[in-house]
C-alpha cells in the first residue's frame, strides 16, 4: 500500500510545457502560487495536477506526465491538456473576463456569457477527473482558485471520502456583487464541496460566509466560521499567504545580487529610486501610480532630476481586449511624463515590459529606496511582502494600497487610498524624505510581522485547520 500523498489542483502550476526538437518541456513558470507551494510539494512529493499553458494538439489528447524539476525530480506534474476553444471561453473568458474582474470589485469589466459558463463547467470536470485517477484513500487533495470552484463539489459527489482543501486567492465579494453572477449559487455550492476553506482575510471569510447564508440559504456558524451543508459541516478560515523568508534573506545577502543591485542604481544614475513590480493588470493601480507620479513631479519640481520610478509590467493575460487597451494606456502616460520630464540622461520614469527571474527581482528590491503597491483591490499581494523580507539593514520605505489584502497586515507600511492622486503624489513625497530613523522603526515593524508570518506558518495553519477537521470527524462517527 503507498503512502497517503497531496494531489494538488490549480489552474497553472510550476511549469509551462513547451514543444521542442527534444520533446515536451517544462519551463518554470512565474506567480505567487508556485513560490508559495512548489517548495512545500518538493518536500511531500505526489502530484500536481495542471494546465500546461499550451493548447492541446488534439481535442482528446492525453496530459504529458513528467517529474519534475527535471534535475532532481520530486513530485510529478499532471498536465489538463485544454482545447484551443477551451482556452478561450474558460480561461480567457469566464475565469478572466467574468471572475476575475467580479472578485475585484470591477463590475463594469465583467462580461457574463452562458457559453463560457458552460465551458467552465466542462473545463472544471477535467480537472476533478484527473485529481479523481490520481487519488487513493488516504491522500488529500488541494485545490486552489477561483478557476476551479466547482472541482470541490465534483470531487465530492463521486469520492465522498476524500479529504479536501480549498484555497481562493483573490477577494472574495460581497454578496451584493456576487448575486450579479446568474451562477452565483452554482459557484458558491461547487466551493462547499471541500472539507476546509482558507482565505487570505477574516472579510473575505465574512464575505463568503454571508453569501451562502443568504444566496444559497446555508446554515452558517458565524462565531465558529462554519457552514452545514448537506450533511457535512465546513470549515472556512482566515490565513494570509506567506514568503519564504529566510530564502529572501539569503538571496539578499548573495554578493552576485549586492553587486547587481550596486549596478542597477549607478545606471539608473539618481538619488533616489522608487520601484513597483506586477503583471500589467488593470486591478494594480499602474496608471493612477503613474499620475501620481506625475503629479508629485508637477508640484514639487525639486525631485526632477533626482528621483526616478522604476515600473516593471510582467505581460499577463494579452489576449483579453482590457488588458490590451490598459498596455496602450500605461505606454502612452510612460511616454507622456518622460517626454515632459526628462532631462540630459535623467528620465524620471523606466519602463520595462517583461518579468524577471528572482534574483534579479531581488537585486531590484535591495535597489529601491521606496517599493510603491498600490493596487485597486488585491486579494494580498505578495510583492509587498517580498521588498520587506528582501532588505538586509531595514532602511527602505513600503508604500502600500488600503485595498491591497496585505495592508491588514502590515502596519509599518505607509497607506494610500491609490484612488486620490493628490493625496497619493504628497505621499510619495513623504515617502521620499522619510528620515533613516524613521524608515528603520518601520521596517523593523514590517519584518518582524513578515518573518514570523512566513510561508511555513502559513501551511501550517491550513495543516492544523485540516487535522482539527478530521478529529471532530473521528468525534462524530
Ligand atoms: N514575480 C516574479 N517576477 C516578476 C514579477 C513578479 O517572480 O518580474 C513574482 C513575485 O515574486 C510574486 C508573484 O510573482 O511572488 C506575484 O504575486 P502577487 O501576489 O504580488 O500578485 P499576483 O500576480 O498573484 O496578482
Amino acid at each position: 500500500k503507498q503512502a497517503p500523498k497531496i494531489i494538488m489542483v490549480s489552474n497553472r502550476g510550476a511549469y509551462n510545457l513547451q514543444a521542442t526538437d527534444s520533446g515536451i518541456q517544462p519551463v518554470p513558470a512565474i506567480s505567487g502560487l508556485v513560490s508559495a507551494v512548489e517548495p512545500f510539494l518538493k518536500e511531500k512529493g505526489g502530484v500536481w495536477v495542471a494546465w500546461g499553458g499550451r493548447e492541446a494538439p488534439q481535442e482528446n489528447s492525453p496530459g504529458v506526465r513528467l517529474p519534475v524539476p527535471q534535475e532532481d525530480p520530486a513530485y510529478t506534474f499532471l498536465e489538463v491538456p485544454l482545447t484551443a476553444g477551451e482556452i478561450k471561453l474558460y480561461y480567457h473568458g469566464f475565469t478572466n473576463g467574468a471572475l476575475w474582474p467580479l472578485c475585484h470589485y470591477f463590475l463594469e469589466k465583467c462580461r457574463y456569457n452562458s457559453q463560457e459558463w458552460s465551458t467552465y463547467v466542462r473545463v472544471n470536470a477535467k480537472f476533478a477527473d484527473a485529481a479523481l485517477m490520481e487519488a487513493r484513500e488516504g491522500d488529500t487533495v488541494w485545490v486552489n482558485d477561483y478557476h476551479l470552484a466547482l472541482v470541490p463539489a465534483q470531487i465530492r459527489h463521486r469520492k465522498p471520502q476524500l479529504r479536501q482543501f480549498f484555497f481562493w486567492h483573490i477577494p472574495f465579494p460581497h454578496h451584493d456583487l456576487l448575486a450579479t453572477l446568474p451562477w452565483a449559487p452554482q459557484i458558491l455550492r461547487g466551493l462547499l464541496g471541500t472539507d476546509v476553506l482558507g482565505f487570505h482575510l477574516q472579510s473575505y471569510v465574512d464575505n463568503f460566509l454571508n453569501a451562502v447564508a443568504t444566496l444559497l440559504g446555508a446554515r452558517v456558524d458565524f462565531e465558529h466560521n462554519v457552514v452545514y451543508w448537506q450533511q457535512r459541516r465546513i470549515h472556512v478560515g482566515a490565513w494570509p499567504m506567506g514568503v519564504d523568508y529566510q530564502a529572501f534573506q539569503r538571496q539578499a545577502l548573495n554578493p552576485g545580487t549586492r553587486a547587481r543591485a550596486e549596478t542597477l542604481r549607478s545606471q539608473l544614475g539618481v538619488e533616489h529610486l522608487a520601484l513597483s513590480v506586477e503583471r500589467l493588470d488593470y486591478t494594480k493601480g499602474i496608471l493612477e501610480r503613474l499620475l501620481a507620479w506625475e503629479r508629485l513631479l508637477e508640484e514639487v519640481p525639486e525631485w526632477r532630476g533626482r528621483a526616478a520610478l522604476v515600473q516593471i509590467a510582467v505581460p499577463s493575460r494579452t489576449a483579453v481586449p482590457a488588458y490590451r487597451r490598459l498596455k496602450e494606456e500605461v505606454e502612452a502616460a510612460v511616454g507622456r511624463i518622460n517626454g515632459r520630464f526628462s532631462e540630459g540622461s535623467y528620465r524620471p520614469v523606466h519602463y520595462f515590459w517583461r518579468g524577471l527571474p528572482r534574483q534579479e527581482l531581488v537585486a531590484y528590491y535591495l535597489a529601491a529606496d521606496v517599493m510603491l503597491v498600490t493596487p485597486l483591490r488585491d486579494g494580498l499581494n505578495l510583492v509587498a511582502k517580498e521588498y520587506v523580507a528582501s532588505r538586509r539593514d531595514s532602511s527602505g520605505v513600503l508604500v502600500l494600497s488600503r485595498f491591497a489584502g496585505a495592508a491588514q497586515e502590515l502596519k509599518g507600511a505607509v497607506l494610500v487610498n491609490p484612488y486620490d492622486i493628490d493625496g497619493m503624489a504628497m505621499i510619495l513625497n513623504t515617502a521620499l524624505n522619510m528620515s533613516r530613523a524613521e524608515q528603520e522603526k518601520r521596517m523593523r515593524l514590517l519584518q518582524e510581522k513578515v518573518r514570523r508570518h512566513d510561508i511555513r506558518w502559513w501551511l501550517t495553519c491550513f495543516h492544523q485547520a485540516m487535522m482539527a477537521r478530521e478529529e471532530e470527524t473521528a468525534d462524530v462517527s
